[in-house]
């Protein structure tokens, strides 16, 4: 069996599922498991309502109205019969969020965020569901939520994978005989039933958590761009196909920022030697890049940039030196804060780290590291990480840009730089 990954762009409107069906009717000779993410850019959408709804802030209704009218100009298109019941079933998914927004918010933020966010995923797949049936695609709805457990970290779900597996192996094999399975990424949910959701861009970790569990042959991500680039054609204009990557060597990419794939993905996948696809929605004749077990891959420079960092650099307040004692101390409140480490370094009295500036908790982490420490900061720097670099590719990312720490080893470079102003 193989299971299909298909993100938010890949179903932004009504021709974006029609080209899913397609692909689907191509793969007739395997059972398949498809995982689809909410529609476009509705994460981003619902995020926003939630965040208005906790805050009380902002029109709440008229961002749920935006969220109904873009997914229902979609299935009005697929679905011309204005009493096809896909109907019924979105508008209920809307009622979910109604009924909590009609009250006020008494639950924490994670908690409603997961709650409100996981709608988007519910909804999509009633739709893809519903078209597929319809192009005759035999296909099975399935609520991610009645197989994936996690535990009750809301936003960042941790899977408990024994039930999991369990629930996958005895559910979905008797299922996926006579027809496909479609399925929301991103979304789990807690013993007492309570929605959760993986991190954003979760997706690829439930496929791959899905497909782990079946011990399926294969996982193909279909994403806008022809496979794994070696750079981000966001920041970079030539890029290259990687026609093949180790496992090792996607998980190394993606712990560095690579956001091709969800750095969740691989281990999963490596464990069971579950070859993973990524291929392009619009090429689908392509080759994509494969992902496998392999001793070497090709060492292809890579470029992975990270915009909008902070480097934060602490120093003993009483001048002694940064030992085990006090880097534990500091990891701990980083650990405290949700503040991932992006690159770090440490002289005897000062240890350096650039973070993502994501605001608020920083701030927090700021404040609180300044209660044993004394703490400096610069913003608006560039974190550009080099796999299997050269001189040539250092010179090359440097062109206008300031120096301001810079780490090698045989492998990596990591340099985070200033824009230098012209
Ligand atoms: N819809 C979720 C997000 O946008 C999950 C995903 O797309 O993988 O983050
Ligand atoms: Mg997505």
């Amino acid at each position: 069996m193989q299971v299909f990954k298909f993100g938010g762009a890949s179903v932004k409107d009504a021709e974006g599922v029609i080209n899913l069906s397609r692909i689907v009717s191509a793969h007739q000779q395997d059972q398949l498991l498809v995982v689809v993410s909410a529609m476009g850019k509705t994460t981003n959408l619902l995020e926003e309502l939630t965040s208005s709804y906790f805050r009380q802030q902002g029109d709440v209704f008229e961002l749920l109205q935006q969220v109904k009218q873009y997914h229902d100009t979609i299935m009005r298109s697929l679905f011309p019969d204005s009493n096809h019941p896909v109907y019924h079933e979105v508008a209920n998914r809307f009622v979910e969020i109604e009924w909590i927004l009609e009250e006020l918010p008494a639950d924490p933020y994670d908690y409603l965020y997961d709650q409100i966010v996981a709608v988007g995923e519910l909804i999509s797949t009633t739709i893809v569901c519903h078209y597929l049936n319809d192009v005759g695609l035999k296909s099975k709805w399935v609520d991610a939520r009645d197989y994936i457990l996690t535990d009750n970290t809301h936003r960042e779900g941790h899977v408990d994978w024994k039930t999991t597996t369990e629930r996958i192996q005895r559910g979905l094999p008797p299922l996926l005989k006579n027809q496909r399975v479609i399925t929301q990424g991103f979304i789990g949910s807690t013993s007492e039933n309570f929605t959760t959701t993986l991190g954003r861009e979760g997706s690829d970790y439930s496929a791959a958590i899905f497909a782990a569990s079946l011990h399926a042959e294969s996982v193909t991500i279909w994403k806008d761009v022809p496979g794994v680039l070696n750079a981000d054609p966001k920041w970079f204009d030539q890029t290259e196909l990687i026609p093949e990557l180790s496992y090792l060597e996607a998980i190394e990419l993606t712990y560095y920022g690579a956001t091709v794939i969800h750095p969740k993905t691989i281990k999963p996948l490596q464990n069971q030697n579950i070859t993973l696809y990524v291929k392009s929605f619009v090429d689908t004749d392509g080759k994509g890049t494969q992902i496998r077990k392999s001793n070497e891959s090709l060492p292809v420079p890579s470029f992975i940039f990270k915009i909008n960092q902070i480097l934060i650099s602490v120093l003993p307040k009483d001048f002694s030196f940064i030992v085990e004692d006090n880097l534990s101390d500091i990891f701990a409140k980083f650990h405290r804060h949700h503040i991932k480490v992006n690159m770090m370094h440490n002289s005897a009295v000062n240890f350096s780290v650039s973070i993502d500036d994501t605001g608020e908790n920083v701030t927090a982490l700021l404040n609180d590291l300044a209660t044993r420490y004394e703490v400096q900061h610069q913003k608006g720097l560039e974190l550009i990480t080099i796999r299997h670099y050269n001189q040539q590719t250092i010179d090359r990312v440097l062109v206008g840009k300031a120096i301001i720490l810079e780490l090698k080893d045989s492998y990596t470079c990591q340099l985070l730089v200033r824009k230098l102003s012209t």
